[in-house]
């Protein structure tokens, strides 16, 4: 997904701006692996091969989320995820 796609997200649950951060992408810019993060609700959505996962939280299973942030870790500032929301 481009970058200029991926800014014109917003928080499904609360509207507010997500702020993204790149943790890979191609030749052309298309962003395959990030994290999106919203500021109001702190809920985290990875990007995984291109897509951002935004489902609501009873359609997300963490225990298939848990290794990738496991390996992302260091993008989280050891910030831990809880319920899909970045706690501190
Ligand atoms: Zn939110």
């Amino acid at each position: 997904m481009t970058i200029k796609t991926i800014e014109k997200l917003c928080c499904p649950f609360d509207i507010s701006d997500l702020n993204l951060t790149i943790i890979s992408q191609d030749k052309t810019e298309n962003i395959i692996e990030g994290l999106l993060i919203c500021d109001t609700c702190k809920r985290i959505y990875p990007i995984i091969s291109g897509i951002p996962i935004m489902s609501p939280d009873e359609y997300r299973e963490f225990k298939f989320e848990q290794p990738i942030l496991e390996r992302w870790k260091k993008y989280l500032e050891d910030k831990k995820v809880e319920n899909f929301r970045l706690i501190s």
